[in-house]
């Protein structure tokens, strides 16, 4: 049977997967420059016979690899990047490998492969069975900062799939029913006069104190938003000398709203503030558009036919070393801490002990907005997207720290990053075969959930920004 040939694939490549995944930690690239990532990838795509494409998407390290053809087409999401300033080594105290270097503490290195191995399983199967269909992988830079995945979709790169697998390395398994926020990163460029600070401030034209007034605006501003966006600024050229009138200075915003349009109405007014600065100042100003994200919308009736594969995927077999290094890794957290996450999982303190969660959950649903922000949020407007998460660290670890870069270089975070590929290529399987009835259901309730909006892309004129934040 399929399912049984998907798990057979994946034992079988365990070894060479879990290698090429721990490789990429260990060479960890920022957004848009995880060339070697994503040459990794590409070439173990092309060596199984999948339709290659690569770079996409004006930008220098997306891919895409495709089998198959016609009805139904289904997606897999990868994901390349790491975070700068995250290095770390496999040990339960901070210690980076390159100070101040790279590290994937958002465990972008083990969503990449995950989604490839479901991807080549799927293929393999399909190979075997004749089965139609089209299934994609999708290598998507820049997740943590420009937004890879908003480049491909202006492309119209995910236009005809049916639906999206994506998931994430997390401390538990769940199918995540939350939305994300929206988003726009953008820079503000205020250029004025520049002159002698001491002789001649007269005849000077204060790029910086545009970006100060700007601030005051924008703070003034804060309270007349709604409460649950977000403002979050800072600045990025300030001049260079205290005896120069800077002539130039930079100050880079984020905003974040539930919703794209709430993002959009505040950006309008936030633009507004700076022309006001710009006036007050003599100066002018200019926007440089960095990122765009839309809130992520969820989507239950592919989540339920995911759930159903989660739960029935079978726990992996740790080693004492592996078991030893996440009990270690949870005891770096404080009391209270474990506390307030049991609360959240609704967990038992000794289940946060054992480290891990032994039972998949449904997280949240579509009335609740989590904080951050992904460029998933982009595919999941054009196309039914699911959001699952499979343990690849202990419960009490949260991306973006140096335990979660610990955590996602060990061995045991490859053997989560596995189920991950299992889970996804059994549930695609699914939809090709007998459960093609979620595909029209998925797509009506995201037509339901758009509300009349359609997807807008980014500007056409937009380029991938290559800075590192
Ligand atoms: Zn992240
Ligand atoms: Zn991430």
């Amino acid at each position: 049977m399929g399912k049984d040939r998907i798990h057979f694939y994946i034992e079988q490549h365990r070894a060479a997967l879990e290698t090429m995944a721990l490789d990429i930690w260990a060479h960890p690239e920022g957004g848009f420059q995880e060339k070697r990532t994503a040459q990794i990838q590409a070439e173990y795509l092309k060596r199984l016979g999948a339709q290659v494409s690569f770079p996409v998407a004006c930008a220098p390290t997306a891919l895409v690899a495709q089998y198959g053809s016609g009805f139904p087409v289904v997606g897999f999401l990868g994901e390349l990047d790491a975070l700068p300033g995250q290095s770390q080594k496999v040990c339960a105290y901070q210690e980076p490998a390159e100070k101040g270097g790279y590290g994937h503490a958002c465990g972008h290195h083990l969503l990449g492969v995950g989604s490839l191995a479901g991807f080549a399983a799927l293929m393999e199967v399909m190979r075997e069975e004749k089965i139609p269909g089209t299934i994609r992988y999708y290598g998507c830079p820049a997740e943590e900062s420009f937004g890879g995945k908003t480049f491909m979709a202006r492309d119209g790169l995910f236009d005809d799939l049916d639906c999206c697998m994506n998931w994430h390395p997390s401390g538990e398994d769940s199918v995540a029913l939350t939305q994300s926020s929206a988003f726009e990163l953008m820079e503000f460029h205020f250029h004025g006069v520049e002159a002698h600070a001491a002789m001649n401030p007269h005849m000077g034209r204060s790029a910086l104190d545009a970006v100060e007034l700007m601030n005051v605006g924008a703070n003034y501003l804060r309270e007349h938003i709604i409460p649950a966006a977000r403002l979050h600024y800072f600045i990025t050229d300030g001049g260079r000398a205290v005896n120069v009138v800077p002539g130039n200075a930079a100050v880079r915003y984020a905003v974040r709203a539930p919703q794209i349009h709430q993002v959009q109405e505040i950006v309008e007014r936030l633009v507004s503030v700076a022309q006001g600065a710009a006036m007050m100042t003599g100066t002018t100003v200019e926007k440089k558009v960095m990122s765009i994200y839309h809130n992520r919308l969820p989507n239950n009736a592919l989540s339920d036919l995911v759930y159903e594969n989660l739960a029935h995927c079978p726990w992996p077999k740790y080693t004492t070393e592996e078991l030893e290094l996440f009990r270690a890794l949870s005891a770096t957290y404080s009391p209270s801490l474990v506390e307030e996450r049991c609360k959240t999982l609704g967990a038992a303190k000794d289940e946060l002990w054992n480290s891990l969660l032994r039972r998949p959950i449904r997280k949240g649903n579509k009335s609740i907005t989590v904080g951050g922000s992904t460029d998933v949020g982009d595919v999941s407007w054009i196309t039914p997207t699911v959001n699952l998460t499979v343990t690849c660290c202990p419960i009490m670890v949260d991306g973006h720290s140096w335990q979660a870069c610990a955590a996602y270089g060990s061995t045991a975070a490859a053997k989560g990053m596995t189920r991950a590929a299992q889970v996804m290529a059994w549930s695609a399987y699914d939809l090709l075969t007998t459960r093609q009835d979620v595909l029209g259901k998925a797509k009506k309730e995201l037509q339901q959930d758009r509300n009349g909006r359609s997807y807008t892309p980014i500007p056409q004129d937009m380029l991938p920004s290559f800075d590192n934040l």
